[in-house]
């Protein structure tokens, strides 16, 4: 009877040892099956082994993912860097075609710019340094500046962008610079994505211990599909359209993790062809 157990130990303990062989080896883990009969201690040691093997193979794959998609993104502009180059230096241009040439490139070089800072600030956070330096703040002074800009970057398309609340001062112990890249973010893209004469609203509301700020808009929406992936590093609905818009998909996924370092959330609602709404919550006057 006791060999019988120990044969079907031996068998689930083979077994974890194979998946955990091919975890260097990059082989995708095969779905472990414990024979009946296996003791509870190995059924333990199996789960947490397997969950373990599936947690590692899951970071190599997002590790591949994201060491890929950084390659394309920079690979692109500088494409269109070398390719410019050689041609302005290979036909006769004018000094107004070279200009152009040059206000080109370093377009492209902002956007690289840009796409490196932003590559910084995640590998940081990846690291567990975060480096955040929070300080008693108005929260209402914040947004307020944020909505005159908002109505500047909106005049272009018509967009009215309106600010509502209720409030006339909201303390918050939080990292001034970074709330500001968080509204920012979530303004701009409220804009982008927002057709010509539609509308944009901030809206501030304060209870007791914590603090909530919404955006909505008019514009384009989101199917439910997405609203979880967009948070993601790279993920862009529309992928052909960057070149134009100068996204990078990493915008939302930076807005999530400042949220998260200041103990906050952010959630989102959307449908397709009539708006969508981030809401951000964010402890009041909490140490971190
Ligand atoms: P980017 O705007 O640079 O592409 P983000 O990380 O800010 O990257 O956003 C990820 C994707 O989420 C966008 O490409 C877009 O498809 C979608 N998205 C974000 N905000 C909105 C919005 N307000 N309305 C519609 N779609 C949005």
């Amino acid at each position: 009877m006791s060999n019988k157990f120990e044969n079907h130990d031996l068998s689930a303990i083979k077994q974890l040892t194979e998946s955990i062989e091919n975890i260097d080896a990059e082989i995708e883990p095969a779905e472990l099956t414990v024979p009946a009969g296996t003791s509870s201690a190995v059924k333990n040691l199996a789960a947490s082994c397997s969950d373990l093997i599936e947690r590692r193979a899951n970071n190599l794959r997002r590790a591949k993912q994201f060491t890929a998609d950084v390659t394309h993104e920079l690979r692109t502009p500088l494409t269109i860097l070398r390719g410019e180059t050689e041609l302005a230096l290979r036909n006769d241009r004018d000094i107004n075609q070279l200009h152009q040439v040059l206000e080109s490139n370093l377009e492209e070089i902002n956007r690289m710019t840009f796409l490196i800072e932003d590559l910084l600030l995640l590998s940081k956070s990846d690291l567990g340094e975060i480096p955040l330096k929070t300080e008693p703040m108005r929260l209402d002074s914040l947004i307020e500046e944020l909505h005159h800009q908002a109505q500047l970057l909106a005049t272009d398309k018509n967009i009215e962008v309106t600010l509502l609340s209720k409030h006339e001062s909201i303390s918050l112990q939080a990292d001034n610079l970074r709330l500001r890249q968080v509204f920012l973010n979530l303004l701009t893209n409220a804009i982008k994505y927002t057709p010509e004469d539609g509308s944009v609203s901030i809206e501030l509301t304060e209870e007791a211990s914590f603090v909530t700020i919404t955006i909505s808009d008019s514009g384009i929406g989101m199917e439910e599909k997405h609203l979880n992936s967009i948070f993601d590093r790279f993920y862009r609905i529309n992928k052909t359209n960057n070149r134009y818009d100068g996204g990078t998909g990493l915008g939302l996924s930076i807005v999530k993790w400042i949220v998260n370092a200041h103990q906050g959330e952010i959630n989102v609602t959307s449908t397709l062809g009539q708006g969508s709404t981030f809401t951000v919550t964010l402890p009041k006057l909490k140490k971190i």
